[in-house]
Parts: structure tokens; C-alpha cells; sequence
């Protein structure tokens, strides 16, 4: 039997991968802060949850999808949340982006509880949670991990345990620091290219079929190219997962040249009002130091 999911947070991504485990044949118990979000996936055969404890309610395991480190908090440790009514199965997943640090706390304190937390992030934007073709790098303990693998293969298709709780985020902040920098590297070659008089789309073609290839260059290019700021992965977001980076970094010892200039251009980008537009809106950073 496909075990029951109690799932919160149905933004961008949530609301995707909680379709999957409907069609994957799961009962989902639904919720987000927003009335509207949970309305549309009780349309498609979830059953509407009014708290994070009614979600959990009679679930083998919930799932939160959650912006940042505070809502994911909220949801855990505030009223009708996880902590005070865990699901019956008593696992918590978290697959948002959020700090490792707060994430050991939580698992102590879950655990403390009887309750197994595991962190397990994702990589794949909005089309591989459609897809179901994340990838999801989990921390945690192996038993937790056996339990909550059959629902993760629901929603993706690379399925990774990394180690200890906080260990996804470690890998998660390794792969968003990729991410930015690919696309500060595409950013600047666009600039270039069009400073030389070089026509993009067919520069784009070119660099795809060769080294210079990438996931962003195929997938946010050709919103650059296009001048097309509407979101998949949103700006602020991407803000927030570099501070992580920088901090993990800072706490660690390990400078991070690439990140720190890359994350000044995100402030820069969000200052200019683009922190509700997606990655590829990064572009116009360089639109304003050339003038163009
Ligand atoms: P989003 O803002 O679109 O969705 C977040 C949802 O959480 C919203 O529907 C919001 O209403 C809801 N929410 C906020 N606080 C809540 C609370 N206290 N209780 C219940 N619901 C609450 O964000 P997203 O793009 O879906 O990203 C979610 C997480 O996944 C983030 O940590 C992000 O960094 C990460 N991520 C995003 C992408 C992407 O491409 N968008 C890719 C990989 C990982």
C-alpha cells in the first residue's frame, strides 16, 4: 500500500511533487498558509488539512516544502505543528533549502521526541518537480532514509543518502554555489557576445554542443536571451541559499571567492527590484554595467 503523506508548503515546487505522490497512488494531506493553494490540490484529490497537525494526522510521514529556515521552524516547533502532533509514522522530512545548522537542532530535538527527521533538499527546478525527476540528497539515519526512499521515488529519480542529519543541506549548499556561478559565468559570456555583435541564440546553440554546455545555459537561456524575468527559481531565493553557503563557508574556515562576488550581484539584482523574478533576471545586472 502507498503510504499516506501529509504535505506542507504547495508553492513552485510543493505543489508538483505533492501532484506526483497523488498520481503515484498516495493519499496527500495538503497544506500551505494559502487558502488557494490548498483548494487547488483538494481539486485534484488531496484532502484539504487546515494546520501542519491535521496534515500529519494519520500520515506515515510529512513533508514540508517551505521558503527558508523560519517557516520550516514555524511549522515544526509552533502551535499545531509537527513537534506537539508528529504523524503516525513519526518521520518528518524536510526537503526545503535551509540552514544545516538549524537542521541538526531540529533532528536533536525530534528526536528527543521519538520522532526521525531527515534533511532532504532538492536539485532540478520547477520542471524536474513536475517531471518527477529531482534529484534529493538526504541526511539522516538509514532506517528513516528505508522508510521514506519508496516516496521520494515518486518525485525523483536520484536518490542519495549522504550521511548524518544536515549532511543534504551540506550537499544541497555545494550544488546552489554551482548554480550561481554558472550563471554569473553565462551572464557575463551574453554580455560579451553581444558587446562583439554576435547574434546570442545561435552562440547559445553553439556553446550548448560543446564544454561549455550546462543545465542553466539550456534552461534559464533562453529566458535571458528573450529578456524574460517570470519565475521558476526566484532571485530572493537563490539570495537566501548563498548566504547559507557563505555562512557554512565562514564557519568552516573555507574561502569562497567565486560565491561571495556572485552572491554581491544577487543584492545587487534584488536592491534593483528583481528578487520576485527568477535566476535568469540576473542578466540585467550586467544590462546596467554596460550600459546596455
Ligand atoms: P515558493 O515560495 O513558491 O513556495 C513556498 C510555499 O510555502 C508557498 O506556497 C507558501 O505559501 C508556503 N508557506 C510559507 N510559509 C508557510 C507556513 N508557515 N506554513 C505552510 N505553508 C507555508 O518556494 P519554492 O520555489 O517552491 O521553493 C521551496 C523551497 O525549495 C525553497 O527552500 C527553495 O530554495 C527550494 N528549491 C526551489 C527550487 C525552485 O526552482 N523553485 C528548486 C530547488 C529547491
Amino acid at each position: 500500500h502507498a503510504a499516506c503523506i501529509g504535505f506542507i508548503g504547495l508553492g513552485t515546487m510543493g505543489r508538483e511533487m505533492a501532484r506526483n505522490l497523488l498520481r503515484a497512488g498516495h493519499p496527500v494531506r495538503a497544506y500551505d498558509v494559502r487558502a488557494e493553494a490548498v483548494a487547488e490540490l483538494s481539486a485534484e484529490g488531496a484532502v484539504a488539512a487546515t494546520s501542519p497537525a491535521d496534515a500529519a494526522r494519520g500520515a506515515e510521514i510529512a513533508i514540508t516544502m517551505l521558503p527558508d529556515t523560519p517557516h520550516v521552524e514555524a511549522v515544526v516547533y509552533g502551535e499545531h505543528g509537527l513537534l506537539e502532533s508528529p504523524p503516525a509514522g513519526r518521520v518528518v522530512v524536510d526537503m526545503s533549502t535551509i540552514s544545516p545548522v538549524a537542521v541538526r537542532r531540529m533532528a536533536a530535538d525530534l528526536a528527543k521526541a521519538g520522532i526521525a527527521f531527515l534533511d532532504a533538499p532538492v536539485s532540478g527546478g520547477p520542471v524536474g518537480a513536475k517531471n518527477a525527476a529531482l534529484s534529493i540528497m538526504v541526511g539522516g539515519s538509514a532506517e528513516a532514509f528505508a522508510k521514506a526512499r519508496p516516496v521520494f521515488r515518486a518525485m525523483g529519480t536520484t536518490i542519495t543518502h549522504v550521511g548524518a542529519p544536515g549532511a543534504g543541506q551540506a550537499v544541497k549548499l555545494c550544488n546552489q554555489l554551482v548554480c550561481g556561478i554558472n550563471i554569473q559565468a553565462i551572464c557575463e559570456a551574453l554580455a560579451l557576445a553581444r558587446a562583439s555583435g554576435v547574434d546570442l541564440e545561435q552562440l547559445r546553440h553553439v556553446l550548448l554542443g560543446g564544454s561549455a554546455a550546462s543545465w542553466m545555459l539550456d534552461r534559464l537561456g533562453p529566458q535571458m536571451i528573450e529578456g524574460d524575468a517570470s519565475a521558476g527559481f526566484r532571485i530572493d531565493l537563490m539570495l537566501k541559499d548563498l548566504r547559507l553557503v557563505l555562512e557554512q563557508a565562514g564557519a568552516l574556515d573555507v574561502p569562497l571567492p567565486g560565491t561571495a562576488l556572485v552572491t554581491s550581484q544577487y543584492i545587487e539584482a534584488r536592491a534593483h527590484g528583481e528578487g520576485a523574478n527568477g535566476n535568469q533576471a540576473l542578466f540585467r545586472v550586467y544590462d546596467r554595467m554596460t550600459g546596455r
